[in-house]
């Protein structure tokens, strides 16, 4: 089973390119207008793989289970980022990209981020703030 061949897509893309993809699958899926004559994922395994995909803690599970899921090319401490502005961190990749991510990504839990140019993801390494 390969989550990503649901949703049309090369393995390891980016969150934003995943719910694209997503969208798009339920558009060429629904019965109304599905007017294509090659058979589509049904509506049912769209939904199961993007609710995977799209959550980094489902994902690392069904990595355990061998389904494809973006896979950590290392793990960075948000310490080794560089802040950029009140809400947002930037490491640079080796290649001219970078990883990026905000704090309202960190307050859903997203530790998974893609390169912005290349194809490796790396695990970010934080803890979050106790509300006071
Ligand atoms: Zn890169």
């Amino acid at each position: 089973m390969d989550l990503y061949a649901v949703l049309n897509l090369a393995p390891g893309a980016s969150p934003a390119k995943i719910k694209a993809a997503y969208h798009r699958a339920l558009l060429v899926a629904h019965p109304d207008k599905n007017n294509a004559s090659q058979p589509t994922p049904d509506i049912a395994a769209i939904k199961d793989a993007y609710r995977v995909l799209s959550s980094p803690a489902l994902c690392a599970k069904a990595d355990q289970d061998q389904l494809r899921c973006p896979r950590p090319a290392q793990v960075i401490l948000l310490a080794d980022f560089d802040e950029q502005g009140a809400d947002a961190w930037t490491h640079m990749c080796r290649c001219s990209g970078a990883y990026a991510i905000t704090g309202a990504e960190m307050d859903h839990g997203v530790h998974l981020v893609p390169c912005t140019s290349c194809s490796k993801v790396v695990w970010v390494g934080y803890e979050l703030a106790e509300e006071e």
